[in-house]
């Protein structure tokens, strides 16, 4: 089994944001929270336990740090993860965290990096050059978030800064809608990494399949198209990253263009992602729970 990632899912309630393409809102997630019952809290951490070991002996490097919601939602199960990650005969070095960054201040960022060993923050992004576009994509409820601002602390303690882009109409607002804007303010932010990501959109009538219906036109298509045909044409190709597809460095920066966000696409041979669910479980899709391995 080739394992290019384990995300592990951080539970909470419902999530501080409400992204109007939010992939998670597009299927039930009815998984069992066995982390914040109370009753179930000592098996769930050796159930975690577990499933780490078991990624780890199967050649996963690679952790990331997600869920249904924004994973500073749950300072203690932060807390509790890096326990258990610290006490396996070898734990993951390489944590990444993936946020809008909503309500992260520099004390979390703090907490990140010294108690939790995140080193690599994904920080998803809906409008590049425009604040009050992107919190109104994200619908947050952070009237304070910037991009300039929370990407310069990360960089400040020298975390991996990696830009995801929600590629959608308004993804620039300001900027010609052009590859060579894209890379210039993503340069600006100090990113380390730049993912494009194509947003998925289910085959139902979900408001959020609506939303990205409405909002990735043939013209969004196209640039991505052109845009992966540039970075293979001018980029140099780096490797094949353990998290997805090929990565280039294309004007200096790592660049991957993900496809697959939700792991759909086909391949027998591969896994490409394991989840750990709330329910201590381990799954191969993010829409099935048929994929359970155990
Ligand atoms: S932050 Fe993530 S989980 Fe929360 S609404 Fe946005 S896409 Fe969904």
């Amino acid at each position: 089994m080739n394992i290019q990632s384990l995300s592990v899912c951080v539970p909470a309630k419902r999530c501080i944001n409400d992204c109007k393409f939010c992939c998670s809102k597009m299927h039930t997630s009815d998984y069992e929270d066995r982390f914040t019952d109370v009753c179930c809290y000592a098996s769930y951490t050796e159930d975690m336990r577990k499933r780490l070991e078991y990624a780890r002996e199967n050649g996963c490097n690679t952790c990331m740090l997600t869920g249904n919601n924004e994973p500073q939602q749950n300072k203690e199960f932060l807390r509790v993860f890096s326990e258990v990650n610290r006490s396996l005969r070898t734990p993951f070095l390489n944590i990444e965290m993936q946020t809008t960054g909503a309500f992260i201040d520099a004390d979390f960022l703090d907490f990140f990096k010294s108690s939790v060993g995140v080193t690599t923050i994904a920080v998803s992004i809906a409008c590049l050059d425009d604040d009050a576009d992107n919190r109104s994509m994200i619908q947050t409820k952070d009237d304070q978030l910037e991009l300039a601002r929370f990407c310069a602390e990360v960089k400040k303690r020298n975390i991996n800064l990696r830009l995801c882009l929600n590629m959608n109409d308004g993804i620039l607002v300001r900027h010609d809608y052009t590859p060579e804007s894209v890379i210039k303010l993503c340069g600006d932010l100090g990113a380390d990494q730049i993912t494009f990501r194509a947003l998925w959109s289910p085959d139902s009538d979900t408001e959020q399949g609506e939303w990205i219906a409405r909002n990735v036109s043939a013209e969004t298509l196209d640039f991505i198209d052109e845009l992966k045909a540039d970075v293979k044409a001018n980029g140099k190709y780096l490797d094949t990253l353990e998290y997805g597809a090929d990565r280039y460095d294309y004007h200096g920066f790592s660049v991957v263009v993900d496809e697959d966000s939700m792991s759909q696409e086909e391949n027998k041979s591969a896994v490409k992602y394991l989840i750990l669910r709330p329910n201590g479980h381990l799954y191969s899709k993010w829409d099935s729970k048929a994929s359970l391995i155990f």
